[in-house]
């Protein structure tokens, strides 16, 4: 029997799944897209037709899926063909409400959650440098623990599933509204005449340093490719997610609804697929400049 299932292999699931096979594992994987069953399935992979084909053979599933709407979908089939599965590990942005949701779903069918969103990018998902919060119950923790530390960086963060996902949602708003602050400021920057190689320099040796100034802006900006691999709906969602549980909270936010503003207008502009790193673009259209390398612009 594979022990492991993996269902969804997209930006962020095919490489995990990819980095299983790697580690020894030959996880049955299923995913809606056959183009993102493929490459895994290449590299070793036991496809499943179904997702109740799927639950009739491993004891854990991974879950890398879109939506809070996706997971509680899959997690409903899940208990409804429980077959031999005892553990679900969710390594989706879900947030907190619809993962309480999902682990009582599961729990009819007698079946544990692991709540373990993942960050690092497609980048860290590749190189087995992901940060995995985890937050389930002890004893199904220590059965996955060595399946997600080939992932990345395993740090436990409660017993109850949903903490973990509050701990991403704070991850997560602080990376979009770096990115959202730096873009602006590069903007600011490059409308004065500045060169944003030079920029980017000093920041990364000044105090404005962040994950944007290090990563998405040298990388995916100034070349012009805009393909960090994460999806505008998404990190809109999760902006979303954030603020819906802030508002519960009774936590302002006021830094965080105007971020959620400037991706939600770059998801207007540039439709649902725009990788987040567009945010910049509807800043350098109002500001009638472009933060671009000189090779990128053809110079
Ligand atoms: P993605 O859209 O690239 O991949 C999602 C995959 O799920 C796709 O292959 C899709 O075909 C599959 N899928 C959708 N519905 C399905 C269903 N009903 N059954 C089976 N498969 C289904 O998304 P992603 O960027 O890989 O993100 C996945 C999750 O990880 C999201 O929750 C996201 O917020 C989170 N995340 C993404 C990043 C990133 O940088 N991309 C980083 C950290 C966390």
């Amino acid at each position: 029997m594979s022990e492991i299932g993996f269902v969804g292999l997209g930006n962020m699931g095919g490489p995990m799944a990819l980095r299983l096979v790697g580690a020894g594992h030959i996880p049955t994987v299923y995913d809606k897209s056959q183009t993102a069953i493929a490459e895994v399935v290449n590299a070793g992979a036991i496809a499943a037709s179904t997702l109740e084909a799927l639950t009739a053979k491993v004891e854990t599933i991974f879950l890398s899926l879109p939506t809070p709407e996706v997971v509680l979908a899959v997690g409903r089939t899940i208990a409804a063909n429980p077959g031999s599965v005892k553990r679900v590990v969710d390594l989706s942005t879900t947030g907190p409400k619809s993962e309480m949701e999902l682990a009582d779903i599961l729990a009819v069918a007698g079946i544990a959650l692991v709540d373990s969103p993942v960050s690092g990018g497609v980048a860290g998902a590749k190189k087995g440098s992901l940060a995995l919060m985890a937050a389930g119950p002890a004893e199904h923790f220590a059965v996955v623990e060595p399946l997600l530390t080939s992932l990345g960086k395993v740090i436990r963060v409660a017993d109850e599933p949903g903490k973990a996902q509050v701990m991403k949602l704070i991850n997560n708003i602080c990376s979009a509204a770096s990115l959202a602050i730096t873009s602006e400021a590069m903007v600011m920057g490059a409308k004065a005449g500045l060169d944003p190689d030079i920029m980017v320099e000093v920041l990364n040796a000044g105090s404005g340093r962040t994950s944007a100034s290090v990563d998405k802006i040298p990388r995916f900006v100034l070349p012009g490719t805009f393909d960090f691999g994460f999806a505008i709906s998404l990190s809109l969602k999760d902006i979303r997610l954030c603020l819906e549980e802030a508002e519960r909270l009774g936590v302002p936010m006021m830094v965080g609804n105007a971020v959620r503003m400037l991706f939600a207008i770059t998801k207007a502009d540039f439709g649902p697929d725009a990788d987040m790193t567009a945010v910049i673009r509807p800043l350098e259209r109002w500001a009638s400049v472009e933060v671009r390398r000189a090779t990128a612009k053809g110079a």
